[in-house]
C-alpha cells in the first residue's frame, strides 16, 4: 500500500463514499519519543487513523483535534491534523490497560471531543460525545452518527510499523442516484469480511477490487499525510509572554533557566536569564537551543 496517504473513493452503485488511510513512516515518527505499551499503542494508532479519516470527510482550513479523556488507565489520547495532512499525537497512561475496549481503557466516564480550529472563525467548533462501544472504531462510528447523521462505518488496523483505516459513509439523500435500500448493508457487509492484515498490507486497488469488484467504484487522487509538529521557538516565546515577566523570572531564579519540551515531538526550548530579559524587552534571543533534532 502507498505510504502515508489518504485515498478517497466512491461506490457509485451503492451511494457510498469511502476513504482509506495508510500511515507507516508517519506512525513510526509519531512513536519515536515514547515507548508505548502494546494496548496504548493500538489505541493511539486507531486514533491516528480516525483523525486522518475524519479530516477527509470535511473541508476545513486549520487544525482538527481528536481527544479522548477519562479517568481510566489511559487518561489522555490526543491526535491533531492540519488541513495539509500534518499529523501529531500522543497518549498518557498510568498503567497499561488490560484491553483496548474504550470503557475498560479510558474509564466509563470517558468522552471523545473533536475540535476544529480555523483562522476564519474566532470560536472553534467543538463536538463532544460519550465514548461508546466495544472498540474505538465503534466509538468513532457513534460519533459520526450523532454529529453528521449519516450512516458511517470505520475499520482500523494497527501494527508496530503501520496503521490503516477505512471509512464508509452513506451519501446524503440529496446526492444519492441509485436509490437502492440494500446498498448500505451490502457495502458494509463486504467491508466486514476484510481482515486487519489485509487492511494493513494490501494496496488500495487490491482492497477495492477484493471487496467491490461487482460494484461500480471510482478511486480518486490520493493526498499525502506526514508526521509534523507545529511547535516553534516563537510559539514558546508567546506562551512565556502570556505567563508574565515576574512568573518567568521566578522560574529562572529557582531553576537557573526555563526549559520547555514539546510533548509531541520532544523539541527542547531553553531560556536563560538573558533570553528572558530579551524576550520581555521585545527582542527574541537566538542564543537558546532551538529544536533538538538529535532525538
Ligand atoms: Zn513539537
Amino acid at each position: 500500500m502507498e505510504a502515508d496517504a489518504r485515498f478517497k473513493f466512491l461506490l457509485e452503485s451503492c451511494d457510498v463514499r469511502g476513504q482509506l488511510v495508510h500511515l507507516d513512516q508517519c506512525w513510526i515518527d509519531a512513536k519515536a519519543r515514547t515507548t508505548y505499551p502494546a494496548n496504548v499503542s493500538t489505541l493511539l494508532g486507531e486514533a491516528f487513523a480516525a483523525t486522518a479519516l475524519m479530516a477527509g470527510t470535511i473541508k476545513f482550513d486549520g487544525k482538527l483535534t481528536l481527544q479522548v479523556r477519562g479517568s481510566g488507565d489511559v487518561y489522555l489520547l490526543v491526535v491533531q491534523i492540519t488541513n495539509n495532512g500534518e499529523l501529531r499525537g500522543l497518549a498518557r497512561w498510568n498503567q497499561e490497560p488490560e484491553s483496548t475496549v474504550p470503557a475498560a481503557a479510558f474509564g466509563a466516564d470517558a468522552r471523545i471531543t473533536i475540535t476544529i480550529e480555523t483562522d476564519q472563525f474566532a470560536e472553534p467548533y467543538q463536538g463532544i460525545v460519550p465514548l461508546q462501544g466495544s472498540t474505538l472504531a465503534d466509538a468513532i462510528t457513534h460519533y459520526f452518527k450523532v454529529s453528521e447523521q449519516l450512516q458511517t462505518q470505520v475499520y482500523f488496523a494497527v501494527s508496530d510499523s503501520s496503521v490503516s483505516g477505512m471509512l464508509l459513509q452513506a451519501l446524503p439523500p440529496s446526492e444519492r442516484t441509485v436509490g437502492d435500500d440494500d446498498a448500505w448493508a451490502r457495502a458494509t457487509a463486504l467491508a466486514d469480511t476484510l481482515t486487519q492484515q489485509e487492511l494493513l498490507d494490501e494496496s488500495v486497488e487490491t482492497l477495492l477490487h477484493r471487496l467491490y469488484h461487482e460494484e461500480e467504484v471510482r478511486l480518486f487522487e490520493s493526498s499525502t499525510l506526514a508526521f509534523s509538529c507545529s511547535c516553534s521557538r516563537e510559539r514558546t516565546d508567546g506562551m512565556l509572554i502570556g505567563l508574565g515577566e515576574k512568573e518567568v523570572l521566578d522560574i529562572v531564579k529557582e531553576q537557573g533557566e526555563v526549559s520547555i519540551s514539546c510533548e509531541f515531538c520532544d523539541a527542547h526550548y531553553q531560556y536563560d536569564a538573558v533570553d528572558v530579559a530579551a524576550l520581555f524587552k521585545g527582542y527574541v534571543g537566538s542564543s537558546g537551543n532551538d529544536i533538538d533534532t538529535t532525538h
